[in-house]
């Protein structure tokens, strides 16, 4: 069906947007979220207001209420609609019930994060406290050879009995190792579900099979990808162009619109060990060894920004992607304003235009200032 029939046979009924296609209201454009393919369109917003006569009124009402400018526009934003299968044509919307807002997860901490550089943490004592907050995701970022694929077999095994249900690592390419050696940590240990190895001589990707065979091979096989870029600090993190945006689902968005995308329930050790919301954050809550991970989370100070919502954040509240991006707390455009927009941000919704967050005038001067906090000598607060 198009808007020309449907405008033909269907003056009576109620255009209907599906229950799992959201619109988002941007500055310049705005966005429906279809939460069951996992994808997002956007167009101007001055057919927002649409919508709310969609909820309201019948076609035949609708068409009587426009202005004779706005009949164009209106027949070309339903053809987008039908067009995308957001919409359908109802006698009743009301027996359509909208999906919950609400979310939760069942567990105090969903994901956390260890760097290393110099040192070795107690792996063993953060894993037992990650379990005991039922953490389901695990990430390690190695800065050096320090920790290499004998320290993340053994965390693997670590991990084998607690709730932790994936383990993504980023390693330093070591020369001195083949692809096989690689594969056979990667293959022996099931959790670790990507392997990245930064500062490689080649932009490849190695397979891993399992020892599977012929079809199976392709339904268990899994990739580890050397880079060439190296992965010197927590600054190279927080990076947010239009392919980091999540692709959106009910969860993910019940979830951004009451918590930010990137810190609720994350918990983080950092390079020198000490206990903060992201390795990048200021706010220490002290050092792993002597610290109860379980004390920090109950902590109000530690969950404090997990209620950093895009729509309270400079610019972000009128950018249509804000409940598909996880943003970052941790390097901000200005860095004095807590509810500053992130930093590494290339969108501007007030233009509706992707570019180079670098290129943002005084963003390079920022991060120089990030950098130069990073190499003082102390860096707990
Ligand atoms: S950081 Fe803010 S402005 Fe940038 S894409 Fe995310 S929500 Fe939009």
């Amino acid at each position: 069906m198009n808007a020309k029939t449907l405008l033909r046979d269907g003056l009576d009924k109620y255009v209907f947007l599906y229950s799992d296609c959201i619109p988002v209201e941007g500055y310049a454009a705005s966005a429906i979220y279809d939460l069951t393919r996992r994808l997002i369109s956007t167009f101007p917003s001055a057919y927002y207001p649409f919508f709310e006569l969609f909820r309201a009124r019948r076609l035949r009402e609708i068409l009587g209420e426009l202005a004779p400018e706005e009949g164009d526009d209106f027949v070309e934003f339903l053809d987008f609609l039908l067009e995308h299968e957001y919409v359908a044509v109802v006698d009743d919307p009301a027996s359509f019930p909208a999906i919950s807002g609400s979310w939760d997860a069942p567990c105090t901490i969903h994901n956390a994060i260890i760097d290393v550089r110099s040192q070795h943490h107690d792996y063993r004592k953060i894993v037992e406290g990650l379990d005991a907050l039922g953490c389901q995701h695990l990430q390690v970022r190695a800065y050096s050879k320090l920790f290499g694929l004998t320290e993340l077999a053994e965390l693997a095994r670590l991990c084998r009995s607690s709730s932790i249900q994936t383990l993504e690592v980023i390693l330093p390419h070591d020369p001195s190792l083949g692809d096989a050696d690689y594969v056979a940590v990667v293959g022996a240990h099931r959790i670790i579900t990507s392997l990245v190895v930064h500062s490689a001589d080649a932009e490849r990707t190695i397979a891993v099979e399992y020892g599977a065979r012929g079809s199976t091979a392709k339904l268990l096989a899994t990739e580890i990808q050397l880079t060439v870029k190296p992965l010197e600090s927590h600054l190279d993190c927080g990076h947010l162009a239009k392919r980091q945006l999540l692709p959106p689902s009910t969860p993910s968005f019940n979830e951004l619109h009451q918590f930010n995308g990137c810190l609720n329930r994350k918990l983080a050790i950092d390079e020198g060990g000490q206990v903060r919301n992201c390795p990048a954050m200021r706010g220490s809550f002290g050092d792993h060894r002597t610290v109860a991970l379980t004390d920090v989370v109950s902590r109000e100070d530690f969950r404090r920004v997990w209620r950093a919502k895009n729509d309270e954040i400079q610019g972000c509240r009128d950018c249509p992607y804000r409940y598909a991006c996880t943003g970052c707390r941790a390097l901000l455009a200005d860095p004095e304003a807590e509810d500053s927009k992130p930093l590494k941000c290339g969108y501007d919704p007030y233009t509706d235009s992707w570019t180079d967050w670098r290129a943002r005038p005084g963003a390079t001067a920022t991060m120089a200032r990030y950098q130069a906090r990073l190499h003082l000598p102390i860096v707990r607060s």
